[in-house]
């Protein structure tokens, strides 16, 4: 059994890029620019939006960051997007989701240019990666296929089932498995016979936020098993949907919470921010 290492894997994702920005500074006389959006004080989201400075810096882009209160209007937030979209020194922009309940997620997602879309939300960009034409990569799934990667495993003919079909995870993780030649089954509540399908998947996907949910039982001999949750156990301590410690008998490969797919979304949104960059400016990639 092997512990799929995620922070090995999104370092080098991120050393990558690094390199590459290196040499759009040099030869083309600009870096990556990402604007980051927060409304109100959740603790949770500023931690998030604090990493993807911290990666922005890392990597060598300029970041731009936007922290208004709680009060802000969607008027006062649709205007700061406008503006945004309008800058052409900003290649990505990023609004740190959940919103505050008087702001419609749905508008403002739409309302980012979708070549600056890094979280590929928007619905043109969500339409890209159903067709399999896409450079907006959907952070997390996007992760979870470099970590799949990652064990050297080929997915062209593999069962590979998804638990949770949410917008974010679900949807678009099946959407690359499939475009990789796997064969796909989506579960959700309402799924019947859940640990008969899970027990033939050969790589098994677990976007459900449910601790323990994925049990020994659930799981093929040598299976690939991804955890995408993330969730507090009855201690306190952060865990991911599948009982780990039994699983990582039986798995051929698996991920850790924290370690996995956690440390892999935000080296996902740094590869979108240099592929919008790229595209907007035209730039040839080598
Ligand atoms: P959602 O709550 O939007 O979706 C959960 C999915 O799980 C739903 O499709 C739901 O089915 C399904 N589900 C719930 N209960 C069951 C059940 N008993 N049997 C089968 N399926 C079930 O969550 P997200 O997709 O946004 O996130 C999933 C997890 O991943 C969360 O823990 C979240 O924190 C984590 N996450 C981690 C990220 C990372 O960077 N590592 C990024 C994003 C999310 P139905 O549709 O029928 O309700």
């Amino acid at each position: 059994m092997k512990i799929i290492d995620g922070k090995a894997v999104s370092l080098k994702v991120k050393d990558e890029l690094k390199e590459q920005t290196k040499r759009l500074a040099q030869e083309q006389g600009f870096v990556p620019c990402l604007a980051v959006i927060i409304v109100g004080e959740d603790p949770a989201s500023q931690v998030y939006v604090s990493n993807k400075k911290k990666a922005c810096e890392y990597i060598g882009y300029k970041s731009l960051g936007f922290e208004l209160p709680e009060s802000t209007t969607q008027q006062e937030l649709l205007e700061l997007i406008e503006k945004l979209n309008n800058d052409d020194t900003v290649d990505g922009i990023l609004c740190q989701l959940p919103l505050p309940k008087h702001i419609d997620e749905e508008t403002i997602l739409n309302a980012i240019d979708y070549d600056k879309d890094v979280d590929a939300f928007h619905p043109t960009n969500v339409g890209k990666i159903m067709i399999g034409n896409y450079h907006m990569l959907p952070c997390t799934p996007a992760g979870v296929m470099e970590l799949i990667d990652s064990t050297g495993v080929s997915l062209e003919g593999k069962n590979a089932v998804v638990i949770g079909r949410s917008n974010i995870v679900g949807k678009p993780m099946s959407m690359l498995l499939l475009h990789r030649n796997a064969t796909v089954t989506i579960c959700h509540s309402r799924t019947a016979n859940l640990k008969e399908i899970c027990a033939n998947a050969d790589i098994l996907v677990a976007a459900v936020g449910k601790a323990g949910f994925v049990t020994e039982d659930m799981v093929k001999e040598g299976a690939i098993v991804i955890d995408v949750g993330i969730n507090r156990n009855a201690q306190g301590k952060l865990c991911g949907d599948v009982d780990f410690e039994r699983v990582k008998e039986k798995a051929g490969a698996i991920t850790p919470v924290p370690g996995g797919c956690g440390p892999m979304t935000i080296a996902m949104l740094m590869k979108n921010t240099y592929n919008a960059a790229v595209h907007r400016r035209n730039v040839i990639d080598k």
